[in-house]
């Protein structure tokens, strides 16, 4: 172990089990934990920053760990919640990258804010939220997006990503593919609403509302929905091992879906843009994937989109599920599934 500074010790060989949501065993050669922007800026002037491959880590619920990671992974502990101005409709409000997720979302809810009530409870950090442009029950980080505070990781500078150059797309963006492991993000900036502004877009959601006869006079009680909703339907990181949606939604052009439609006619389907998406949950059902168990790993049994370790999976294990999965939604519908996760 070696201090490079008070408080900010780097590891060798470090567990990082605890770590991932997946609960998978892996070691980083080197481990740190960044508490302040201070850290960042000794780390980055640091040897084994310099010479090492690295990896950035929040909450560890995005990732699988398919190996040892040969190079030094950040724990991102910076955290902090500033609002930096506002006007008569809107609030303009950071969140360093190492906050909890939820809990910046909450602090927004009780601030009687629009804009992130859609987006409570996903696990995480507030970094990495624009990793994939963050997605659910509707809405986008990218509805809410100002910009993104980042440093680059070769030569220490700051550097602010606008909305627009972050590229977000449906679980995408510029950190995701061209500025991949260039930039550690360590704040955004949101912008949200005073007035009300109520998302029910996606149908799940109207349709609980209706039915349980809420009536949303604040963001907080589309929250409290989403979140009622997310806990019967997802299974929990703690108990069993997972990280969400393990793979995106397919979209296809005109002409394919014409002629799936026509083979399939019960292909559940949402026009969007351009394009046409389908849910990968149906596809991999359809594959008999849902609730099907190989060994210690498995196709959660009410999420065909989530998988799952039941206990002493490797990350090679998982992976090895997922490329099969891939491959019998590719065979049965001509349809190649791409993985949500980052492996690693
Ligand atoms: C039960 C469950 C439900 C989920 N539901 C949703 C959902 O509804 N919608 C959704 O979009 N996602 C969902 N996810 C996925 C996940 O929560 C999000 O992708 C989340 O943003 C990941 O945050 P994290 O801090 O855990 O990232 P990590 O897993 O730690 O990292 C993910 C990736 O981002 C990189 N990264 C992390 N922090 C930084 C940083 N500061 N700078 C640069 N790179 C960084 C990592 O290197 C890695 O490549 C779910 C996951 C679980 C387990």
């Amino acid at each position: 172990m070696r201090s490079i500074s008070y408080g900010m010790r780097i590891i060798k060989d470090y567990n990082l089990k605890e770590l991932n949501t997946f609960g998978i065993e892996a070691k980083a050669k080197f481990f740190v934990e960044i508490n302040n922007e201070k850290d960042i800026k000794e780390l980055i002037a640091s040897l084994e920053f310099q010479q090492n491959e690295k990896l950035f880590l929040g909450g560890g619920s995005n990732v699988l760990f398919t190996q040892d990671f040969d190079g030094i992974v950040i724990l991102n502990k910076v955290k902090g919640i500033e609002i930096i101005k506002e006007d008569n409709r809107n609030v303009w409000i950071k969140g360093f990258g190492g906050e909890n997720w939820h809990e910046f979302v909450m602090f927004t809810l009780n601030k009687k804010l629009w804009g992130l009530e859609n987006l409570s409870l996903i696990p995480g950090t507030v970094g990495a939220a624009p990793m994939q442009n963050i997605g659910a029950y509707g809405a986008e980080l990218k509805n809410v997006l100002e910009n993104v505070e980042a440093y680059d990781v070769k030569t220490g500078e700051k550097v602010i990503f606008e909305k627009e150059e972050c590229e977000c797309g449906y679980r995408t963006s510029i950190f995701k593919t061209s500025a991949k492991g260039k930039y550690f993000i360590s704040a955004i900036l949101v912008r949200l609403s005073k007035n009300i502004n109520v998302n029910v877009s996606y149908k799940v959601l109207e349709n609980y509302l209706k039915e349980n006869n809420i009536k949303a006079e604040t963001p907080k009680d589309i929250s409290d929905v989403v979140i009622a909703i997310r806990t019967s339907k997802l299974p929990d990181p703690k108990i069993l091992g997972n990280a969400g949606s393990f793979f995106k939604n397919a979209f296809v052009e005109d002409k394919k879906f014409g002629e799936l439609m026509s083979k399939f006619p019960d292909l559940p389907f949402f026009k969007e843009d351009e394009k046409v998406k389908i849910p990968a949950g149906w596809l991999i059902e359809q594959c008999k994937w849902k609730g099907k168990r190989l060994g210690n790993v498995g196709v959660h049994e009410k999420q065909a989109l989530v998988l799952v370790n039941y206990g002493g999976a490797s990350g090679a294990q998982v992976k090895e599920l997922s490329d099969k999965i891939i491959a019998s939604v590719f065979e049965k519908f001509g349809i190649k599934l791409e993985r949500e996760v980052n492996l690693i």
